[in-house]
């Protein structure tokens, strides 16, 4: 009906600096109530002519800017995100099914803090100079940006990592074409709106909305986009590379991960617990780095497994824009249909679900009766064959399982097709430090669980992805570097 149209939300692509209509649109659902609330352009190639054009349009006048000057526009840019927090987290909530309080705490402290990041680091980024005295010469690096840099990024954290790489591609002088995911595209349509009042110039940051497989795919083999960064899972970063194969791109690629906790029985439990169950179940369990096999040394096994049920028992599921409630909607029908497959394989294993899903009843608020919502899941006596312990779930799924020896877990823990994030829990410091260098994992935290430093390198090793994110990493990718001699 017109009534019901009415009150969509539209989304625009926005194309040299300018919002712009779209022939077709996909239904954008809000998951805390299963309605259709948003409009997503259904971007295909002629859209992603057009971005490519302006962004190839504005690289000559953005990468001759001083790192002084982005960095101005770049600050300029998080003040205002920040003016609009509550604003973003508002949208942020409602678009993805997150809780309200994460998505104030968590995503838009960060995309605000993205850009500052970079806006600070572009400054202090020094290039390498070596002497051959006898050959009366010496050599020095330079650094150029490349061009424009294709930004694709996944639905669980929407601005959060779409900021992540736009920041340090438009701080290093490219100019950039992004695609959110179709799922989650609304705050990366409301920060479009800041750029002209942060002064970005027309076409430095372009976005185009739709589906992965259409314009995700433009972006992918066009030949004017030398360089790829994508987020998302490994399935899809296959398709990219092949895709993108015959045009010899740059990619970067960060992706899913089967990531474990690691639990000493000298481990500190009143810090492990609470800290494992935010790793396990924080943002409804869908962050790449969250836990899903927690190994427990044997003597505290029992008393671990007892004290987290219990504390897992506790956490409020529910409608999102209530504060008090800790864990949200998943993404979409799909995925709660998935995740939920899971748990049902896992019982017909023979494991035993200790609570959540099939266990306790999920008491729902009236209008989010249609919501994609479950309760924190909790697996014990799961083989490491099993599905749940190899595959990435991405859900508030985690399993239990016990182990003996140090040796033995190391192998244990290894024994995945992925390596993304461990987290390892022991008081014995050259424990954790023999542990942490022998885990196939781009990142280790040992007591505790998502402390970042964005100056060091962010990424995954096997099937958890290729490259790194971060002041030094970031800036090497999004440059190219050459190699100058001068002879006297
Ligand atoms: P996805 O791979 O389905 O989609 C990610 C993005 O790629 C979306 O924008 C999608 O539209 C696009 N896409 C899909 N097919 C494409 C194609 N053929 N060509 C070009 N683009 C295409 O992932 P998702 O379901 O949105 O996100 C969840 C996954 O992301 C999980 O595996 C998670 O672990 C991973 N992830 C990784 C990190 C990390 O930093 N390592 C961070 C967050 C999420």
């Amino acid at each position: 009906t017109m009534a019901h149209s009415k009150a969509l939300l539209v989304l625009e692509n926005f194309i040299a600096g300018k919002f712009v209509p779209c022939s077709s649109y996909i239904d954008s659902y809000n998951p805390s109530t299963g309605e259709v609330y948003c409009r997503v352009p259904d971007s295909g190639k002629e859209e992603m002519e057009a971005a490519v054009k302006a962004a190839k349009a504005a690289f000559p006048v953005w990468s001759s800017k001083s790192p002084l000057e982005r960095s101005q526009i770049l600050n300029k840019l998080a003040d205002l995100i920040e003016h609009d927090l509550e604003a973003f987290a508002q949208a942020e909530s409602k678009d993805q099914g997150k809780t309200i309080t994460f998505a104030r705490t968590v995503d838009i402290p960060r995309a605000v803090y993205n850009f500052r990041f970079f806006a600070s680091s572009i400054l202090h980024h020094t290039t390498e100079c070596t002497e051959m005295a006898t050959m009366g010469c010496m050599h020095y690096t330079s650094r150029a940006p490349v061009g424009v840099a294709g930004l694709i990024s996944p639905w669980n954290l929407p601005l959060y990592l779409l900021t992540w790489k736009i920041a340090p591609a438009i701080a290093c002088g490219n100019t950039v074409v992004a695609k959110p995911s179709e799922m989650t595209s609304v705050t990366a349509w409301m920060m479009c709106k800041l750029l002209e009042k942060a002064g970005v110039p027309h076409g430095v940051v372009n976005v185009v909305f739709g589906t992965g497989t259409k314009v995700g795919e433009a972006l992918v083999c066009h030949p004017d986009v030398p360089l790829i960064s994508f987020t998302g899972s490994t399935l899809t970063a296959q398709q990219i590379t092949e895709k993108s194969a015959p045009h010899c791109k740059r990619l970067s690629l960060e992706l899913g991960g089967k990531n474990p906790a690691i639990i000493f029985d000298d481990a500190d439990l009143t810090q492990c617990i609470p800290t494992t169950l935010r790793s396990s179940f924080a943002n409804q369990g869908e962050i790449c780095l969250c836990t899903s096999r927690i190994f427990v040394q044997r003597g505290i096994y029992s008393e671990f497994l007892k004290r987290f049920v219990a504390e897992a028992k506790k956490w409020k599921v529910g409608n999102p824009s209530d504060p008090t409630v800790d864990m949200g909607a998943l993404i979409s029908k799909e995925h709660l249909e998935k995740v939920r497959s899971y748990v049902k394989k896992a019982q017909g294993e023979g494991a035993r679900v200790l609570c959540g899903e099939g266990v306790d009843s999920l008491a729902l608020p009236t209008g989010n009766q249609k919501g994609y919502f479950m309760l924190p899941t909790v697996i014990a006596e799961v083989k490491d064959e099993s599905c749940c312990m190899q595959e990435e779930i991405f859900g508030p799924v985690t399993c239990v399982v016990a182990f003996d020896t140090e040796e033995e877990v190391i192998e244990r823990a290894n024994s995945v097709k992925y390596g993304l994030a461990a987290t390892v829990w022991s008081s014995n410091v050259g424990r954790v430090h023999r542990v942490a260098q022998r885990l196939q994992s781009g990142l280790v935290w040992t007591n505790c669980w998502l402390v970042r430093d964005l100056n060091l390198p962010f990424g995954g090793v096997k099937a958890s992805g290729i490259g790194r994110e971060g002041a030094k990493d970031s800036y090497e990718f999004f440059t190219e570097v050459k190699t100058i001699t001068i002879k006297h």
